[in-house]
């Protein structure tokens, strides 16, 4: 009962890259670069495991950003010349690559830093890939015309990439979606359909994850506009309810999201963010079982996994630790007190 997680991303350390920002240059290149990649992954899956969690992942220490990482490896895209373009409904600029030709993968993207985990854990590994609606959100299209023909397209590589760590042993493959929460009405009509696209075949554990974004002052700002009540998830929520994806990743502590919509996600395990990205302030345990207190109104305690509300990228890893350690202790607190 209760099984914990975080969301995805964690913090690089010095060592790796810049620190505390979202498109981190890197601090070695070649080999050397390589090689901390695979030491910064076993320190966090090391770090996971002495938290207490019961599901951890990469950290995605081995990607630049989580949905250029993925962008890297694929044919068709013009990385050398990235234009600026505003992203998530013009929420903030970013710099991003170029759609210049029909798209396929050139190999595989993430084996190395998968095979790498999964040879150094028993527990049960997850891993993350973008998702078509949200990559869509994050390229310039040069080739398309068509950003749900664009999403297709996408989705029908990170199936390939997805049915191979699942050979690779991963346990749960999750795709990050925060493009869900910005233009709803699309994620309803196709966003979903590419998502179950990229999904296609999967035997091992599917999730989505939905957020309002990583802790940035571009998000925090956006936030503070959406008034008294967030419902993006209502217009989302019943379409995947109806999809073949099995575990729903939102947010919940500090949001305004109404706990209710949760309700919306019957059938599906939903991993609920009991964990704020936005702020240092570690959580207390009592905080967190507060939290899942909450969510049991709404979700099955079987289906309840007690995560962050998003990813910790930006944090300082000190910060990030005492957060997962946070969790592990809180979900703890939450079999005691709501254990049968
Ligand atoms: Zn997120």
């Amino acid at each position: 009962m209760f099984e914990t997680a975080m969301a995805g991303s964690l913090p690089k350390p010095a060592w790796l890259a810049e620190t505390q920002k979202l498109w981190p240059q890197w601090k070695a290149q070649g080999d050397e670069l390589r090689q901390a990649k695979a030491d910064a992954t076993l320190l966090w899956i090391k770090a996971q495991e002495d938290a207490g969690l019961d599901v951890v992942g990469d950290g995605e220490q081995a990607r630049q950003h989580f949905v250029h990482g993925f962008l890297e490896q694929v044919d068709g895209i013009d990385f050398e010349n990235k234009v600026t373009m505003g992203i998530r409904n013009n929420r903030y600029d970013a710099q991003v690559p170029q759609v210049v030709a029909a798209l396929r993968l050139k190999g595989r993207v993430h084996a190395f830093e998968a095979q790498l985990a999964r040879a150094h854990t028993q527990k049960k590994l997850k891993f993350t890939l973008p998702g078509p609606m949200t990559i869509v959100d994050t390229v310039a299209d040069r080739f398309y015309g068509d950003r749900v023909k664009m999403a297709m397209a996408f989705a029908e590589l990170l199936n390939q990439e997805a049915l191979a760590l699942q050979a690779d042993g991963v346990d749960i493959i999750q795709f990050d979606e925060p493009a869900f929460n910005v233009y709803m009405k699309e994620a309803a009509d196709w966003g979903v359909k590419a998502l179950e696209r990229a999904a296609q075949g999967l035997t091992c554990t599917t999730a989505v994850h939905i957020c309002y974004g990583y802790g940035i002052k571009a998000n925090v700002d956006w936030k503070n506009t959406l008034g008294e009540q967030w419902r993006q998830y209502e217009d989302v929520f019943p379409a995947l309810a109806r999809s073949s994806i099995q575990q729903v990743s939102l947010e919940c502590y500090h949001s305004h999201v109404p706990p209710e919509l949760m309700k919306l996600l019957e059938g599906k395990d939903v991993m609920v963010g009991v964990i704020d990205v936005a702020s240092d302030e570690i959580e207390t345990p009592e905080q967190i079982a507060d939290t899942i207190g909450t969510a049991l109104q709404f979700v099955p305690r079987h289906r309840l996994i007690p995560c962050t509300n998003c990813g910790l990228a930006p944090m300082s890893r000190e910060v990030a630790l005492a957060k997962l350690q946070a969790l592990a202790a809180g979900a703890a607190l939450a079999r005691q007190r709501y254990g049968a």
